[in-house]
């Protein structure tokens, strides 16, 4: 196959992508083709396959089920969730993942990272989301941290249940040391997670700070300790909504040594705008993590979904690219060079995160996970946000769309055109 006419990212010029056994083989402003093995993007913009790095694929399309979250708050949705899960089966896993799965797919993301809700005692969440990875393995990468939503040390058996999570194949360790009865209860999460993740050499992958009391300081625990036994790069921080209410001073002591334990931070800003400061009057907090000065500061960031028409979320349709949307909105990110670099949060941060960077990306020797975007430039990407036209994994079509005619009325001529969307030369 071959993508003609290329627009890449950060590169002038067109060019056609030669791919072959499911890799890019040649990236060359003109390369000879067949009629039949051709596909003509006239311009459009294509990128790696988007990296979702927070979703919870346990609980996804359960709106309504067994009921709506009407005050909208995160605690209800964990009430409303632990009614859920007493009646939860694989069966019922794999049938709402697939639905969920091929809407990601047909909005460009082709590799989720998912927490299996593992303070079930029989642990169906996790062996769900197992057969679900290996089901869906063509479509979709897909790894799973064991996450102990209810917390580690809240219950005798949880410890116990987090390690047999990982033995059974879980790839990360996940913990939530803001939910857990005490500080020292919190810390002592963070130890456990790092005892399970290096016996059994796991990347640790947790709920971090997730809630806008500005005395919630468990994201410099987790670093410090990522320094201590030697885990930088090896850890993400997801939510750390926290760091939105910190003092500037404290802020910037973290950056520090955010930085120096290479984690990287996983916004999930969909979720965070819709949960956080709800206990505020006005002025309203955000509740959004300081995504422009983490990444001003060299911290590494990468966006998450987190849900989909869920107890925590009534809406979403599996779409990165309103996911950061709502990032540049929030987190005022809208400069033209800060939209233009945007995409990083959903593609290339997310890769170096999950350490594939490699084999990711559009150039020669790379992976042919590719997404072509109905638009020609970021901006207008993020203006329109349409779903993409081709996504591509492994080099085979998973996704495709006609391009869509829309014809409206022309005031000068009174007669229907055909839209044009193209603002940017
Ligand atoms: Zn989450």
């Amino acid at each position: 196959m071959i993508i003609k006419k290329a627009k890449i990212r950060g590169r002038d010029g067109l060019f056609d992508i030669k791919i072959e056994n499911g890799m890019i083989v040649e990236v060359a402003p003109h390369i000879a083709a067949r009629g039949d093995e051709a596909i003509d993007v006239d311009g459009r913009l294509v990128m790696p396959t988007f990296i979702d790095m927070h979703f919870h694929l346990d609980s996804v399309l359960t709106i309504g089920e067994p009921r709506f979250n009407q005050s909208g708050t995160l605690l209800e949705g964990i009430e409303i969730w632990s009614e859920y899960k007493k009646k939860l089966t694989i069966e019922d896993i794999v049938n709402r993942s697939r639905k969920a799965l091929m809407l990601m797919v047909s909005y460009g993301t082709t590799r989720i990272r998912t927490h299996a809700d593992v303070t079930e005692k029989n642990l169906t969440t996790l062996k769900g989301l197992l057969e679900v990875k290996r089901l869906f393995k063509d479509l979709v990468d897909i790894q799973i941290t064991a996450f102990p939503q209810d917390g580690i040390l809240t219950e005798l058996e949880n410890i116990e249940l987090l390690e047999k999570a990982i033995e059974l194949g879980a790839d990360n360790v996940g913990m939530i040391p803001h939910l857990e009865y005490t500080r020292e209860d919190g810390v002592k999460s963070i130890e456990i997670a790092f005892e399970i993740a290096k016996k059994y050499d796991r990347d640790i992958d947790g709920h971090v700070d997730e809630t806008d009391d500005e005395q919630s300081r468990f994201l410099e625990v987790v670093a410090a300790k990522t320094i201590k036994e030697g885990y930088m790069g090896r850890v993400t921080a997801g939510h750390t909504t926290a760091m939105h209410s910190y003092n500037d001073a404290y802020a910037d002591k973290l950056y520090r040594i955010l930085r120096k334990a290479e984690i990287t931070i996983v916004p999930n800003p969909l979720i965070n705008i819709h949960l956080q400061g709800r206990y505020d009057r006005y002025p309203k907090r955000r509740g959004l993590t300081r995504i422009k000065e983490l990444l001003m500061n060299g911290v590494n960031v990468a966006l998450g979904h987190d849900c989909i028409m869920d107890p925590w979320y009534p809406l979403g349709r599996g779409d990165m690219m309103q996911v950061l949307f709502m990032a540049v909105h929030v987190a005022q990110m809208m400069g033209y060079n800060e939209l233009i670099r945007s995409f990083d949060l959903i593609t290339v941060n997310a890769a170096k995160a999950l350490r594939i960077e490699s084999m990711y990306g559009v150039d020669k020797g790379k992976k042919a996970d590719l997404v072509v975007l109905d638009a020609f430039n970021e901006i207008e990407a993020l203006a329109y946000l349409k779903r993409p036209l081709y996504v591509i994994k492994n080099g085979m079509i998973v996704s495709e769309r006609n391009i869509e005619e829309v014809k409206v009325v022309d005031p000068v001529s009174r007669k229907p055109a055909v839209l044009d969307e193209r603002v940017l030369k």
